[in-house]
């Protein structure tokens, strides 16, 4: 039996920069293992769109294990990382057995954790965005509401409580999930909860002094105005202080009512990445050279939202992780043969949001296009079919948006 001289290459999470990677690795010059608790790729620039039914569950993921032939999957999650012995420890998802795995390189794509600012309240009371299973859930709980709010004999306080929506957060997820809920109460609520119409309401909160910051002003100005025509209310410099069961203190003093209140108020370190002995900066990301290595152990490799290369100040997006994944795989491939690696160059392609009633953002400073409405809208969708990542996803996301259009959304709960 021949020794395997492949290089043994770990990489930790499934997500953007994970799947780069893995799609254009060489299997015959690396042998790699994919260490994740999720058995699947996201497609998170759509996520908001499942919870309110325009697009499917199922639609926006790609089972890791289909990705490549020839690599590993494992399903767990990395405790622990000893760069001495070049080992990592994991817990597997589905027993909690801890074993440990050599590598020669390894990859950290961990991605973040949601970031509560230390308000109380928020695990219990709210939701998060971030996941299938929050999706699901805030689904589930934005019906519930329109279900109980229906019943005969409802107190109109309570009804009013029930149909209200928050938001927390006005940065792009917390934007799209407003728009998309407005678009599930102006297309089908008529259909499903007559009697409701005209009652549900959705805010947003936000702490500073607009939403959307890394938007260009004009697009920020114009998301506002198009909310309040819309019936969105924005409530900027706005500090929520605490999250209860039947709603939001304010730091105000003033407690608002709500039936479903999703937090997205921005990213924080994994437990991983803050146990790390590694230089971190002050927003709790790994900080690695121009090479996406840690500089103190240079075999050890960050992408994505956990990591920045120091001095550039990425912003944690689907766009770096991907082009670091793709980045990596490149040089990996090159350095394999012998060849010189070169540093990584992040190509800004813009950012794009959905902003409700078939109107999206572009903001794409490099062909200087700073556009919305309908054009801009169909510009959206083409850009997000086409990084969708197999063909299947594409298929089912097209045929979601012409069911959506022809039948409504589905309301049901199961
Ligand atoms: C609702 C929403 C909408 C978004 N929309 C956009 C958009 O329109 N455009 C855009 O550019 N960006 C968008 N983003 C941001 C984008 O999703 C992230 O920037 C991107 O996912 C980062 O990729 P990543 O590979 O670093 O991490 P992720 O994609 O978050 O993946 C992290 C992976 O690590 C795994 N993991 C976690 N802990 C461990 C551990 N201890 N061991 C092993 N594996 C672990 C996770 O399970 C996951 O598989 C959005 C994010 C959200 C939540």
């Amino acid at each position: 039996m021949g020794t395997d001289a492949r290089k043994r290459l770990v990489v930790l999470g499934s997500g953007f920069a994970a799947i780069s990677l893995l799609k254009r690795i060489d299997l015959k010059e690396y042998d790699v293992t994919v260490v994740s608790p999720r058995n699947h790729f996201l497609f998170t620039p759509l996520l908001p769109s499942t919870t309110i039914g325009t697009i499917e569950f199922r639609s926006i993921v790609e089972p890791i294990r289909k990705v490549r032939d020839g690599d590993r999957f494992v399903q767990a999650s990395c405790t622990a990382i000893d760069p001495d012995e070049r080992t990592i420890t994991c817990r597997a998802t589905e027993n909690d057995a801890v074993f440990t795995l050599p590598y020669d390189m390894l990859l950290i794509s961990v991605g973040t954790w949601n970031n509560t600012f230390g308000v109380p309240g928020v695990k219990e009371n709210a939701f998060f965005l971030k996941e299938l299973s929050d999706a699901r859930s805030i689904r589930e709980r934005v019906i519930s509401c329109l279900e109980a709010a229906d019943v005969p004999g409802t107190p109109p306080e309570e009804r009013a409580r029930l149909l209200h929506f928050a938001v927390v957060g006005g940065g792009p997820t917390g934007v799209e999930f407003a728009a998309e809920l407005h678009d599930l109460i102006v297309e089908d609520l008529v259909n499903h909860y007559e009697a409701l119409e005209g009652q549900v309401r959705v805010t947003l909160f936000e702490a500073g002094r607009s939403i959307l910051n890394a938007f260009d002003e004009n697009l920020r100005e114009y998301t506002v105005e198009h909310f309040g025509r819309n019936d969105i209310d924005v409530r900027l410099e706005t500090q929520v202080s605490e999250v209860r069961p039947g709603g939001l203190q304010l730091r105000n003093g003033e407690f608002v009512p709500a039936g479903v209140v999703v937090w997205s108020t921005g990213n924080g370190p994994t437990g991983l990445i803050q146990s790390l002995p590694f230089t971190r900066e002050r927003g709790g990301r790994v900080l690695t050279n121009e090479y996406l290595q840690i500089p103190s152990h240079p075999e050890i490799y960050a992408a994505g939202d956990c990591a920045v290369p120091a001095g550039t100040g990425l912003p944690q997006t689907a766009q770096v992780a991907m082009q670091q994944g793709k980045y990596l795989a490149r040089e990996f491939n090159r350095m394999a043969r012998g060849r010189a690696v070169r540093p990584f160059h992040f190509n800004n392609l813009g950012m794009l949001a959905y902003v409700g009633e078939h109107r999206a953002l572009a903001d794409i400073p490099k062909a200087n296009v700073r556009g919305h409405g309908l054009l801009t809208y169909f510009f959206w969708r083409s850009a997000y079919l086409t990084r969708l990542v197999s063909l299947k996803n594409k298929a089912l996301v097209l045929s979601n948006w012409i069911i959506t259009a022809l039948f409504g959304r589905d309301l049901s709960k199961f």
